[in-house]
């Protein structure tokens, strides 16, 4: 780890909220403020209650992807939709390098109503991104997450065998093909009950994949705990 001059211009002169354009009050949330980051808002509307997409009616329980092909987790808990205060401290962590905020990012996490499980395990990014990145936002996330539960956390059990494009520069279907056969995974999983974390999910290709390289492994059942989702855009 190099000296960071930024780092610590930071923390001698608090940077502007983004949101609200305040000082940020909060070393914890910094440089969001309290205010704002108590804005975050879970979501409660109508979803599926397999992969958990909202859907425009109360009385769908069953969206019409899972009803087509069955994914092989059990569920998804996410806390909010990928907008707004949420999205903005997602991006601050994975793209700007905020590290502490993978601390209340986990806490948002933990509130959810996880079941008991034998392992957390993350979906992981190939090592070409690792490296250029620096770091796994996903991965500390877990580390936040097992330390609170009391889970065991088991690192780098699904490991992504093939670099894919950058899931945000392809739609829909690509997504699915690209992802085939993208994970494989190491270690004993046989029989285990596991939450698999992630932090936004779009389409949900990614944990369908590694849940699919889960169960393969003999895991017994996986439910899914990520941040947020996005709102999917009609027709894809
Ligand atoms: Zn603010
Ligand atoms: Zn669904």
């Amino acid at each position: 780890m190099g000296f960071d001059f930024g780092n610590l211009l930071n923390l001698l002169f608090p940077s502007k909220c983004p949101v609200c354009g305040n000082h940020s009050d909060s070393y914890l949330y910094s440089p969001i403020c309290k205010n704002c980051w108590s804005g975050i808002e879970r979501y409660t509307g109508p979803s599926c209650g397999i992969c958990g997409t909202p859907t425009v009616s109360p009385h769908t329980t069953t969206c019409g992807n899972c009803l087509k092909s069955r994914p092989l987790f059990s569920k998804v808990l996410y806390y909010g939709i990928y907008d707004g205060i949420l999205k903005e401290a997602i991006h601050l962590l994975k793209f700007n390098g905020v590290k502490r905020l993978s601390k209340p990012l986990g806490f948002l996490l933990s509130e959810l109503p996880l079941p008991q499980a034998n392992g957390i395990v993350s979906v992981p990014l190939h090592h070409s991104r690792l490296w250029k990145r620096e770091f796994n936002q996903t991965a500390s996330i877990s580390r936040f997450l097992s330390k609170k539960l009391k889970i065991p956390l088991m690192p780098d059990v699904i490991r992504k065998i093939k670099d894919t494009p950058l899931q945000t520069d392809v739609t829909g279907k690509e997504r699915f093909q690209n992802l085939k056969n993208a994970f494989s995974v190491s270690g004993n999983v046989s029989g285990l009950e596991l939450l698999l974390v992630d932090d936004v999910i779009t389409t949900g290709a990614t944990v369908r994949e590694c849940a699919k390289a889960l169960k393969k492994a003999g895991a017994k059942s996986i439910t899914v705990a990520a941040l947020a989702r996005s709102m999917p855009k009609q027709n894809t």
